[in-house]
């Protein structure tokens, strides 16, 4: 493939149809916007129907092609669903961002509730595998295309009390480059992004000394924003990074540096 570095900003998913899971909110939303902005059709696919279609009536208010499906990616059937909404509404799959996720209560390894634990494996980590399992079918009928997975920083470092967390995602590393490999020569690319702490609603529950520790965990001194992790995994799936495949990159204020 060759690579067209005059691609702009608007114009570099013209004809390309998105799948976001979890695209209703945080990095999934910010996502959403960026590729909507860049010229694809969107397809937000998240277990809150209501939020998706709010996003959805944003993008649609800025002339972007958008559409709004509830999905929930522990239920492989719901995402089965879920992707052939978007390639009977908009003709095709091209792109695909796997991010949607929880967080999990906190609690050492030897009192983690066994059904906290399915729950975090079956959305964090199942849920990439469902999603990829539909998705890779339909970009294999275009021709090929691009799939990013939201890992996170603590898909390369530990975190204590959050077993269940670290684990679903050091496994999207490794599912990620595994799939990768797999279809690395029928032109789909397959990345990972490991983001740091980002200021979204998956922290509403995290504040004062607790906030004050993440934020102290970034050498860049705050927080990240849902748009810089977006405009990340924006590169990743335009064809700017036509040669990048099965890696997996941080965007996390040099957290992973110390
Ligand atoms: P948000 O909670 O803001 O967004 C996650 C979205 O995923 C929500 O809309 C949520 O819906 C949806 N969702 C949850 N479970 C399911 C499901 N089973 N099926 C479909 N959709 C679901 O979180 P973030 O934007 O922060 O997180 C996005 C991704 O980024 C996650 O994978 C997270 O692990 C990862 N990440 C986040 C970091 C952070 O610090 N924020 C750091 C590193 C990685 P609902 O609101 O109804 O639950």
């Amino acid at each position: 493939m060759s690579t067209d570095l005059t691609l702009s900003y608007a114009t570099e998913f013209t004809g390309k149809v998105a799948l976001v899971t979890g695209g209703a909110s945080g990095i999934g939303l910010a996502l959403s916007k960026r590729l909507a902005a860049g010229g694809a059709a969107v397809v937000v696919a998240d277990y809150d129907e209501e939020s998706a279609r709010k996003a959805v009536a944003e993008l649609t208010a800025t002339g972007a092609r958008a559409a709004a499906v509830r999905m929930d990616v522990t239920d492989p059937a719901s995402v089965d669903a879920g992707v052939r909404f978007a390639v009977d509404t908009f003709g095709a799959l091209h792109l695909a961002v796997n991010n949607a996720g929880i967080g999990g209560p906190a609690a050492p390894t030897g009192e983690y509730a066994v059904e906290d634990w399915n729950r975090v494996v079956a959305t964090n980590l199942s849920g990439v595998f469902h999603s990829m399992r539909y998705e890779i079918p339909e970009l294999l009928k275009t021709g090929g295309g691009a799939i990013v997975n939201i890992s996170s920083i603590l898909g390369t470092n530990g975190f204590a009390q959050s077993p269940a967390y670290v684990a679903a995602k050091h496994g999207v590393v490794g599912l990620t480059k595994t799939a990768a490999l797999e279809y690395a020569a029928q032109n789909i690319r397959v990345n990972a992004v490991g983001p740091g702490f980002i200021d979204t609603p998956l922290l509403r529950n995290t504040d004062g000394p607790a906030r004050d520790h993440l934020i102290s965990l970034h050498p860049a001194g705050r927080l990240g924003t849902s748009e810089e992790v977006a405009e990340l995994a924006a590169f990743l799936l335009s064809d700017r990074a036509s040669f990048v495949h099965g890696s997996y990159h941080l965007v996390d204020g040099g957290y992973s540096a110390s």
